[in-house]
């Protein structure tokens, strides 16, 4: 191993995984400190028996083949599953197949309501024909746009202001091209198998393959540690030391960084300008609950995911486990196994009541989608704190301001995936981050902020993830 670079890695998730991962191919070895207990961050699988959970439902997604090699690479193939992508939105008791197809939403939701939509669509259409425009519109008016002012509102608004928190109208729209598809006036099986119809899912829950890499790196002498949480970064004559919560320090040649990049600038010494400091502490960031009801009862939903976007819901989203993988469940058991996603501000009560509190909300939840009669076999609640950086308008240009800043005067101090960069990043790209990432620090002339910066990369057609 090279013993001249001595790279600190702060975070076990993808991104500095993967970044340990691409410095050990390249014969050096980085020292990684994660906060939390696990690996994988956001994508782990938090496990209690024979019972694990997906706190996202993480697709393996990816128009990257870099990307996708290295996927194949780290999980043997009898461990990567095919998973259909089904998904539908619940609506008056309706499940609506997402990505919207036409035809049914003009004969699913009553022929008045069917009729609205198609008139509203078509205006809209024609109106943005009429007058385009260049500027970036905010959700609202995006998704009015899109999809008429009827199904923008059935479909996107109240589910927007139920998983983003916000007013739509203040939502920046740029994510919305990547991650929301248009109606298709065609049906998925008129359209032809399409490869994002299918995505891969390891076995075992996402963890599995972030578990596998912290195997791989422990073959190297690399293994992360645990219960570390970086409380300062500071940065003297061109060496870095990181100074944990527990007092001990380590140094090094550089960092890279998948802490979220306003707790970075509040740690970073020197101390950042006072206006640098004002726009770090202005980013803001999502939290997600994610409770798995394992249901004795069986219920039949033909979907992975069922988005809920109306008020009789607490519940955004729910994962229908046992259609990405039934290793989730222990081996022969035959009940309906459920992912339901409260999202919340880590400045709302939500996010600190007790699992008491939000299990009667999950039970009236479960009440509403026709559950509520069934037993519940197990019960996990996962919280994840940092699980969405927030879009709102000034985002782009206060990311940027930050960026330029660290550029100038921290060449060796490598921000990098979802977090890091503060950037609704899913893993490709965060893992995309860390290695152009560490390809710069050996010298190559990449811009790890340009990472999925096309506006027109169609991600899903999922709303969030
Ligand atoms: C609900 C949901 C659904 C998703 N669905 C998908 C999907 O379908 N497909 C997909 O590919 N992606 C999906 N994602 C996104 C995916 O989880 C992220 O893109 C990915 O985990 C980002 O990796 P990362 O390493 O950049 O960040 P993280 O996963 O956030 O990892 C960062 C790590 O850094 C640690 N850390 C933070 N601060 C410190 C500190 N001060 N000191 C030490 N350690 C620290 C954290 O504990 C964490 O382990 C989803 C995410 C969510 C929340």
């Amino acid at each position: 191993m090279e013993s001249k670079r001595n790279p600190l890695i702060i975070g076990a998730g993808p991104a500095g995984l993967t970044a340990a991962l691409e410095l050990v191919k390249r014969r050096v070895t980085p020292r990684i400190f994660e906060a939390s207990a696990h690996v994988g961050g956001l994508a782990r699988t938090p496990t209690e028996g024979d019972w694990r959970v997906d706190p996202g439902g993480h697709r393996f997604f990816t128009r990257s083949e870099e990307i996708a090699d290295l996927w194949r690479s780290l999980l043997p193939e009898d461990q990567w599953l095919s998973v259909r992508r089904r998904s539908a939105m619940l609506v008056d008791g309706r499940y609506v197949r997402y990505p919207l197809v036409g035809r049914d939403l003009i004969s699913q939701l009553g022929f008045r309501s069917g009729m609205r939509g198609l008139a509203n669509f078509m205006w809209s259409r024609l109106r943005s024909r009429i007058r385009p425009t260049d500027e970036l519109p905010s959700f609202r008016d995006w998704g009015t746009q899109q999809f008429g002012r009827h199904w923008y509102e059935i479909f996107f608004d109240g589910y927007v202001r139920k998983t983003w928190l916000a007013d739509p109208g203040t939502l920046a729209s740029d994510w919305a091209n990547q991650r929301i598809k248009p109606i298709s006036w065609r049906t998925p099986s008129e359209q032809g198998s399409s490869a994002e119809a299918v995505f891969r899912y390891p076995k075992y829950g996402p963890g599995q393959v972030w578990e596998a890499v912290a195997a791989s790196l422990a073959g190297f002498g690399v293994v992360p540690s645990l219960n570390s949480y970086v409380a300062s970064i500071r940065h003297v004559g061109g060496t870095w030391t990181i100074e944990l919560q527990n007092g001990e320090t380590a140094s090094g040649d550089t960092v890279f960084s998948s802490m979220p990049l306003r707790l970075l600038i509040e740690n970073l010494k020197p101390t950042p300008p006072k206006h640098i400091r004002e726009i770090a502490a202005s980013l803001k960031h999502r939290s997600v609950i994610t409770v798995a009801v394992a249901l004795n009862g069986h219920y039949d939903i033909p979907y992975n995911w069922v988005y809920t976007p109306g008020e009789e819901f607490r519940v955004g989203r729910i994962q229908n486990y046992g259609r990405w993988s039934s290793a989730l469940a222990p081996e022969n058991w035959n009940g309906t196994y459920l992912g339901l996603e409260y999202y919340t501000l880590p400045t709302d009560d939500l996010w600190v009541v007790s699992d008491e509190s939000l299990g009667e909300i999950v039970e009236q939840d479960l009440r509403t989608l026709g559950a509520g009669d069934s037993a519940i076999d197990h019960c996990m609640f996962v919280r994840s704190q940092f699980a969405y950086p927030i879009n709102d308008p000034a985002r782009e240009q206060s990311v940027a301001t930050i960026r330029d800043y660290l550029r100038r005067n921290h060449p060796s101090l490598h921000p990098m995936g979802r977090n890091g960069m503060h950037h609704y990043d899913n893993q490709d790209h965060a893992m995309l981050s860390a290695l152009r990432s560490v390809a710069q620090y050996f010298g190559a002339n990449v811009d790890p902020w340009q990472v999925n910066t096309d506006r027109d990369y169609l991600e899903s057609g999922l709303i969030t993830g």
